[in-house]
């Protein structure tokens, strides 16, 4: 079973002592694609200069709203640097997150319309974050992307009507271990059978969200690649199919996605 990790931030001050354990837990695993998110500039330098070191390694250039307070008119020009590098393979994480305002919320919105400006003139796939946003994200990205540049909702969480929304407008939807978790998770995983077989996509968002069900519970709570088999078999087992056809199709949608 060949597994691709849409979303891995293996920058992250946790995984520093060691990366390539977790990397080779992950290869082993079956986990052969994983793509490092760029959240802010510095962190999606750090993100290339570790995929270009690695054959399964991808990485993502962009700036999460919660950074956005640190964008200028120059990032746009860094990030351009970024994506023209082979491993370098989609614009983002970015978009708008009105949960936390870690950025003020005009700063957020200027900085995810200059990514999906740049995502236009690039042509590459956007890797998308929304939370507690979803009017003003829905309405900037459908006024401004062009129709055929592909976007992924990433570590959906959202309601059923969102879902369909980026669905009817052709975005890919990304599921993560949150629908491992028995209190919060139950109703996205009920709406995982929603989403077409060839729009879903995913990720473990590691360090972050590890598995709850996950025995032995791993160490310091701490999520990886490696677990995005777990994931697998809990999304299969919740859509009515096999780990094995489940592995296949998101493996697949996954490298066309990033035109792999
Ligand atoms: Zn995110």
């Amino acid at each position: 079973m060949n597994l691709f990790d849409i979303g891995v931030n293996l920058t992250h001050k946790s995984f520093q002592k060691d990366r390539q354990e977790v990397i080779n837990r992950a290869v082993e695993a079956g986990v052969d694609k994983i793509v490092l998110t760029g959240t802010s500039l510095r962190g999606s330098q750090e993100a290339l200069k570790l995929a270009k070191e690695s054959k399964c390694l991808y990485s993502t250039a962009g700036v999460h709203p919660h950074d956005a307070k640190t964008f200028t008119s120059k990032t746009i020009s860094e990030l351009r640097k970024l994506l023209k590098d082979d491993c370098c393979i989609s614009v983002g994480e970015c978009g708008l997150d009105f949960n936390r305002n870690f950025s003020p919320q005009d700063k957020q919105i200027e900085c995810f319309t200059e990514h999906i400006h740049l995502a236009n003139e690039l042509k590459l796939p956007m890797f998308l974050h929304e939370r507690d946003a979803f009017e003003d994200f829905y309405k900037i990205l459908t006024a401004t992307k062009n129709k055929e540049i592909k976007a992924v909702v990433h570590c959906f969480t959202g309601k059923k009507e969102h879902m369909q929304a980026y669905l009817d407008i052709g975005c890919y939807i990304g599921i993560t271990g949150w629908i491992c978790d028995e209190r919060r998770g139950i109703e996205l995983k009920n709406m995982l059978k929603d989403i077409p077989a060839d729009r879903l996509m995913l990720e473990t968002d590691a360090p972050f969200l590890t598995p709850r069900d996950m025995r032995p519970k791993p160490a310091k709570g701490r999520n990886e690649p490696a677990f995005l088999k777990h994931i697998t078999i809990v999304a299969a087992a919740a859509i009515g199919k096999s780990p094995e056809q489940l592995a296949e199709e998101t493996y697949q949608n996954s490298m066309s996605f990033f035109n792999l």
